[in-house]
């Protein structure tokens, strides 16, 4: 997967060079350039900003770095591109809230690219822009505001790179996590590991029976307890048809 990234702080970014991300890149499995949007102003102050139309707090980035800085990204596709070009991403408060299924769909494409907002964020004629031109979308890590979208990018590679075949050593690992599919995007069953007592607390004892089914039973119970209680949206959108007679005395 290629992914590039659209800053004013190409520092930022450095974390997505550690651990498996760090190994993900070294192995060729994800090939992730950040650029610096400064690089596409032509002023001595090389300025990004500028106030807002019609006043309000605060500045704007202006439009001219972006479409400079974009284009040049969308005119060195990878090979295998979309015949659509990249999906955009785009960090707002104001996006679309992302989720689990998201980083699932984005997985699946060979190139992401995103624009990090600062201050009060983007000419909105960027966006509009670029609609017409590949897939945008605007996507927020949650309600609450941010300085900037490069938070918001460590986040969103994160969650997708894990995704990647040979990323994350164990591959059904990533299958039995809070928000998988495969388990109704319910959150996972509390877990324990060695000692079997630590401080008066005792590990379950059936997790140590050595029976599967049982294991598998009051993991699925605990999943459907500790969602009904901390995430009760999550069980409003339950498929009932794929929930068993277990299921739905827990429920
Ligand atoms: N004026 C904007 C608003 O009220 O919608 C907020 C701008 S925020 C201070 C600056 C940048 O931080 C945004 O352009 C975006 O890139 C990023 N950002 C802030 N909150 C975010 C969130 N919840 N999710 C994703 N990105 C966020």
């Amino acid at each position: 997967m290629r992914v590039d990234v659209v800053t004013i702080f190409p520092g930022y970014l450095q974390p997505l060079s550690l651990s498996l991300l760090g190994r993900a890149r070294a192995d060729g499995l994800l090939d992730l350039r950040v650029h610096d949007l400064r690089e596409h102003t032509h002023d001595r102050h090389r300025t990004v900003d500028d106030t807002p139309y019609g006043g309000g707090a605060g500045m704007l980035m202006r439009p001219e770095p972006w479409g400079e800085a974009l284009d040049a990204v969308l005119a060195d596709p990878p090979p295998g591109a979309h015949p659509q070009g990249p999906v955009l991403l785009v960090p707002s408060p104001a996006g679309e809230v992302f989720r689990q299924a998201g980083a699932v769909e984005l997985a699946a494409e060979p190139w992401l690219v995103f624009a990090c907002g600062r201050y009060e964020g983007i000419d909105a004629r960027v966006v509009q822009h670029y609609a017409d031109r590949v897939r945008v979308r605007e996507v927020s890590l949650g309600d609450y505001v941010l300085n900037g979208g490069e938070v918001a990018v460590l986040v969103v590679v994160e969650a997708v790179a894990r995704l990647l075949p040979g990323v994350v050593g164990n591959a059904a690992s990533i299958e039995e996590e809070s928000h998988a599919a495969a388990h109704d995007g319910l959150l996972e069953a509390p877990a324990y590991t060695k000692p079997p007592t630590w401080r008066g607390l005792d590990v379950p004892a059936v997790l140590s029976s050595g029976h599967h089914g049982l294991v598998a039973r009051w993991r699925r119970d605990e999943a459907l307890r500790r969602t009904a209680r901390r995430r009760p949206d999550i069980v409003a959108g339950l498929d009932v048809a794929a929930c068993d007679g277990a299921d739905l005395r827990v429920l």
